[in-house]
C-alpha cells in the first residue's frame, strides 16, 4: 500500500528498436492497454505512452516508452521469430547500441510473434546466444496472446537493483 514506508515510485525511459513489422507497437499496446489490434498502423512521428507496474515490494516502476532514441535507460530490441531478416536487423541494432548507447543502458532482446511457432525461422538458441554475448536479457513474447509481455518489463526492473543480483 502507499502507507508502506519502503514504497518507491521509480520512473524510467525505454526505447523500442527493430525492423518494421516485428510487433513493437503491438507489444507496447498489449502492455499499456491490454489490447491486440490486428490492423497494422505504421507509427507516425514519435509516439509516447506510459505504463506503471507494481512490483511485489510495493515499489512501482513507471515506464515512459518512446519510439525515438535519446538518453534512454532501457532499450528493447525486437525481432520477429518468423523473419531471419528481422533477426539480422536486430543484430545491427545491438551493435549500434553498443557503439552509441549510454554505457549503463540495459538491453533486452525480444523474439516476438512466439504464437507463430509453426512458422518459426529463428531458433530460440540463436536469440539467446546473441543476447548472452552482449549482456542482454532475452525473452520470447507474443503481443497477440500476451505471452511474456509483462515478464519482459518485469525482467528489466531487476536491473534497477544491481546490488541484489
Ligand atoms: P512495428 O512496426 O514493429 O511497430 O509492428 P506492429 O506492432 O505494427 O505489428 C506488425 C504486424 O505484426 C501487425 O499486423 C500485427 O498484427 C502483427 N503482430 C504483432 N505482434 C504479433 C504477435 O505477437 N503475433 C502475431 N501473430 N502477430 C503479431
Ligand atoms: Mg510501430
Amino acid at each position: 500500500s502507499s502507507e508502506n514506508a519502503d514504497a518507491k515510485n521509480l520512473r524510467v525511459k525505454l526505447v523500442l528498436l527493430g525492423d518494421s513489422g516485428v510487433g513493437k507497437s503491438c507489444i507496447v499496446l498489449r502492455f499499456v492497454r491490454g489490447e491486440f489490434d490486428t490492423t497494422s498502423k505504421v507509427t507516425v512521428g514519435a509516439s509516447f505512452l506510459s505504463q506503471t507496474i507494481a512490483l511485489q515490494d510495493s515499489t512501482t516502476v513507471k515506464f515512459e516508452i518512446w519510439d525515438t532514441a535519446g538518453q534512454e535507460r532501457f532499450a528493447v530490441i525486437v525481432y520477429d521469430i518468423t523473419s531471419p531478416e528481422s533477426f539480422k536487423k536486430a543484430q545491427y541494432w545491438v551493435k549500434e547500441l553498443q557503439k552509441h548507447g549510454a554505457p549503463d543502458i540495459v538491453m533486452a532482446l525480444v523474439g516476438n510473434k512466439a504464437d507463430l511457432h509453426e512458422k518459426r525461422e529463428v531458433l530460440t538458441d540463436d536469440g539467446m546466444e546473441l543476447a548472452e554475448k552482449n549482456g542482454m536479457f532475452f525473452i520470447d513474447t507474443s503481443a497477440k496472446t500476451a505471452d511474456n509481455i509483462n515478464q519482459l518489463f518485469e525482467v528489466l526492473c531487476i536491473s534497477l537493483w544491481p546490488q541484489e543480483i
